[in-house]
């Protein structure tokens, strides 16, 4: 029998997932069906627990469900715990609900993809909302020589970085407080969205240094096209969609499906 699985979000029509996910069962053979559910604002809750007793064994789960999905998890993966919030809910034979959060994982194997060597770097992270907090963990684990998380709340980005500094050299700041230079640039603002660019120096990036937005689209974001005329190299975030995408695969069917075909194929029909 067909397992079903399901993307919730609010809105969701334009998800990749979906095509995503088609691929990777298409490739690994595996009988999935895998659609794109917007969920109620207020009962993301009662989404699920209709999804799964028409049979749904597991979810993605993207903006605004992911601290929802968090909270409604019987056992939660420690990353899933430290990011507060959930993308990937799966249902165990046991009828308990485990959630876990990929898209950190989903970051950093792009980056390794891109040739980015993270061990040792001077990172900053542009940003302190969902998505950074959900890759400083992977990112710190990575080894690299210290991780900056500027915003344009700083107090956000000191809060946020007083939660990890258990797990390595991490500090928090206002974008005016950056100075240095850094091997790695994230932005993980939504600053790109409304085409605007984070008020930063021009000298931010070392020699080789690479210029990583989490966020895609057919052009280059504003960001991206700054960063390449100081140098760096640019990579958005495409490629951080399709693996967070091929970690819950991995979760649910204990699969691991090539990603390099599937983003080429996703950037073809952006
Ligand atoms: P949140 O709403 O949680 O956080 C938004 C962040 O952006 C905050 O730090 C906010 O700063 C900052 N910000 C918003 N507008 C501006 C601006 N004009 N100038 C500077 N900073 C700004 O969003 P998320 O963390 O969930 O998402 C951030 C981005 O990451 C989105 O573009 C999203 O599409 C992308 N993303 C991509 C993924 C992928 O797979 N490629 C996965 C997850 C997210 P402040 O605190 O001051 O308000």
């Amino acid at each position: 029998m067909t397992d079903r699985y399901c993307v919730f979000g609010n809105p969701i029509a334009h998800s990749k997932s979906p095509m995503i996910h088609a691929a990777f069962a298409e490739q690994t053979g595996e009988d999935i069906d895998y659609t794109a559910i917007e969920a109620p604002l207020d009962d993301f809750a009662g989404a699920w627990r209709r999804f799964t007793a028409e049979g749904g064994r597991g979810a993605n789960v993207t903006v605004p469900f992911k601290e929802q999905a968090f909270s409604l998890c019987d056992t939660l993966s420690e990353r899933a715990r430290r990011a507060g919030a959930v993308n990937t809910l799966l249902l165990g034979k046991d009828g308990l609900t485990y959630g876990d959060t990929t898209d950190g994982v989903g970051l950093v194997r792009d980056l390794e993809h891109h040739g980015v060597s993270l061990a040792g770097a001077r990172i900053l992270v542009l940003g302190a909302g969902g998505a950074v907090r959900g890759v400083l963990e992977p990112l710190l684990a990575a080894g690299p020589a210290s991780v900056l998380v500027a915003n344009r709340t700083a107090a956000k980005a000191t809060a946020l970085a007083a939660d990890f500094q258990d797990l390595g050299a991490i500090q928090g700041s206002g974008f005016e407080a950056v100075t240095g230079q850094f091997d790695l640039v994230v932005n993980g603002t939504s600053a790109s969205l409304a085409g605007e660019l984070p008020p930063l120096p021009a000298t931010l990036f070392a020699p080789g240094a690479t210029a990583y937005d989490m966020m895609y689209g057919t052009e280059p974001t504003v960001f991206l096209r700054w960063a390449s005329g100081l140098g760096a190299m640019p990579v958005d975030g495409l490629g951080m969609l399709v693996e967070q995408a091929a970690e819950s695969f991995y979760q649910w069917r204990g699969k691991r499906p090539l990603t390099a075909p599937v983003r080429e194929s996703l950037r073809r029909a952006l």
